[in-house]
C-alpha cells in the first residue's frame, strides 16, 4: 500500500470491530487504536478519585491531571494511565458502564478527541470507536460500521469471559449491552450512529477470519480504483 491511510471502525459493544480491526492493523502493518480503551481510562479516573461526574469543576480538574498514553505492541497495545498500566482493569465490569456515562460529557470528549486526531494525523492508523466515521475523522479513507445482533454480541463476550476464567450470566452481559447500546445512541454528543458514506458490516454470522478478509478486500478495491 503507497498511501498510509485513516481506517475507521465504529459500531456497538462487542460487534467485532476490536478484533477485526486488530487484524487488520497487522495484516496492512498500522497502528490500531481503541478509542473506548481511552474512555474507560477516563472512567477509572473518576472512580478512583471519587467524582461525582456532575460537578463538572472537579471533573475538569481531573481531566486536566490525567494523561493517556497508548503503549503499541504487536501482541496487544498497552493503555497507560498516569504512568500506571490499566489494560486489564479498564475491561472490568464496573468501569465497562461507568465509561459509557462519562463518554456522554462533552469536556470528556473534546479531550479525547483532540487525543485521537494528533495520533490519527500522519494516517496509517486504524481507530475503532463509535464517532471516528461521523466526527473524529469525518474525511476519512474508509470508514466501516459493524453491527451483530445482540444475542451474537453477548454471547461472544461471555466466551471471551470465559475464557479468562470469569463466570457472568449470559443475561446479564445481555442486559448490559442493551442498555449501553441505547445509552451510547441517544447521547446529544456524538451518537454512535452510522456515518452516510459508511460500509455496513454485519458479522453476525461470520467469522473473525471472515469478517477481516472482507474489509480488507474492500480496502484493496478501493486503493486500486
Ligand atoms: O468500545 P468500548 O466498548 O470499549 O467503549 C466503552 C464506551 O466508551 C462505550 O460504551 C462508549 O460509551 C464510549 N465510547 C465513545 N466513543 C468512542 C469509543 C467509545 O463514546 N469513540
Amino acid at each position: 500500500m503507497n498511501r498510509k491511510y485513516v481506517i475507521a471502525i465504529d459500531g456497538p459493544g462487542a460487534s467485532g470491530k476490536s478484533t477485526t480491526a486488530k487484524l487488520l492493523a497487522k495484516k496492512l502493518k498500522y497502528i490500531y487504536i481503541d478509542t473506548g480503551a481511552m474512555y474507560r481510562a477516563c472512567g477509572l479516573r473518576s472512580l478512583e478519585m471519587n467524582i461525582d461526574l456532575n460537578n463538572r469543576k472537579k471533573l475538569k480538574n481531573m481531566l486536566d491531571h490525567t494523561e493517556i498514553q497508548i503503549k503499541y505492541s504487536q501482541a496487544g497495545n498497552k493503555i497507560i494511565l498516569n504512568g500506571k498500566d490499566v489494560t486489564s482493569r479498564i475491561r472490568e465490569s464496573d468501569i465497562t458502564k461507568l465509561s459509557s456515562k462519562i463518554a456522554r460529557i462533552e469536556m470528556v470528549r473534546t479531550k479525547m478527541v483532540e487525543l485521537q486526531r494528533d495520533i490519527g494525523k500522519n494516517g496509517g492508523v486504524i481507530m475503532d470507536g463509535r464517532d471516528i466515521g461521523t466526527v473524529v475523522f469525518p474525511d476519512a479513507d474508509f470508514k466501516f460500521f459493524i453491527i451483530a445482533d445482540v444475542k451474537t454480541r453477548a454471547l461472544r463476550r461471555w466466551k471471551e469471559a470465559k475464557e479468562k476464567g470469569e463466570d457472568i450470566p449470559i443475561k446479564d452481559i445481555e442486559k448490559e449491552l442493551i442498555w449501553r447500546d441505547r445509552n451510547d445512541s441517544l447521547r446529544e454528543i456524538s451518537p454512535l450512529k452510522q456515518a452516510d458514506d459508511a460500509i455496513l458490516v454485519d458479522t453476525g454470522n461470520m467469522t473473525i477470519e471472515e469478517q477481516t478478509n472482507y474489509i480488507f478486500d474492500i480496502i484493496k478495491r478501493g486503493e486500486n480504483a
